[in-house]
């Protein structure tokens, strides 16, 4: 595929453009050293395509560092990247650590857990996603590149968008009109997803995406029409706790 192509419609924000560029799915910072041919592409204006660019990184960091896995060949790759980007200019810090590993630290700490019956099991280590990190920007990105590779339709902006780490917020309450996840794939061995959209409506979608066998990751893109199913969903499951916050985008 062309790094560039000219014109057409920003995949992301939907804009008519003159020049598109290239756009990996999943990032490409993921899985550094795997072959451009191995991933998915869709085509963005340059502006939201380098957006997250930060982030990403900073995303690709606490991967490298929670899931590294010997069988993920990938995941090594990123975190060898990952150790390179800590220990450049170690003498300029004058032995502190790097910033980003600083980070990543913070974010390790021991958690109580319970079960749903709230029977105290134990106390076991937790990491947790820095808070400056957009994920939730990310998750949506990726999902809206799937999504458009699957059915060659763009989302539009007026379409209520929302995604969660999996295990982190509450599972969004899957809609009943696309909740047929009848995509499966793989990029590589470090990125699985699953997926499908709406069959009167390909513009709607849910997303589940896995990052090295670990992180399960999901989004939804829902018509404006279905906020009241949403805020049905939501509301019945208010026993929970508040989640309204959490779905919101
Ligand atoms: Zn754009």
């Amino acid at each position: 595929m062309p790094k560039k192509i000219k014109g057409g419609y920003c995949y992301l924000c939907g804009t008519y453009r003159n020049t598109l560029t290239r756009d990996h799915i999943p990032p490409k910072n993921l899985a550094p050293r795997t072959s451009d041919a191995t991933f998915l592409y869709a085509y963005a204006c340059s502006t939201c395509n380098n957006k997250l660019s930060h982030d990403e990184s900073k995303f690709r960091d606490f991967l490298a560092v929670t899931c590294s896995d010997e069988s993920i060949p990938e995941a090594n790759d990123a975190f060898e990247a990952f150790k390179r980007n800590i220990q450049r200019n170690d003498l300029g810090r004058a032995g502190m650590p790097h910033k980003d590993l600083v980070r990543i630290l913070q974010g390790m700490g021991k958690k109580d857990i319970y079960t749903p019956n709230q029977i105290y099991l134990g106390t076991a280590p937790t990491i947790s996603m820095a808070p400056d990190i957009d994920v939730k920007g990310i998750l949506l990105k990726i999902a809206s590149g799937l999504h458009t590779v699957h059915t060659n339709e763009i989302i539009p902006s007026s379409y209520r968008r929302a995604a969660c780490l999996y295990g982190q917020a509450p599972p969004y309450p899957p809609m009943d009109r696309v909740d047929d996840l009848h995509v499966l794939g793989n990029v590589g061995s470090f990125f699985h997803y699953r997926g499908g959209w709406a069959p009167d409506d390909p513009k709607a979608g849910i997303w589940y995406m896995m990052f090295y066998n670990t992180l399960i990751g999901l989004a939804v893109f829902a018509p404006p029409s279905l906020q009241e199913i949403q805020e049905r969903s939501v509301s019945s499951a208010s026993d929970e706790g508040n989640n309204e916050g959490k779905l919101e985008v």
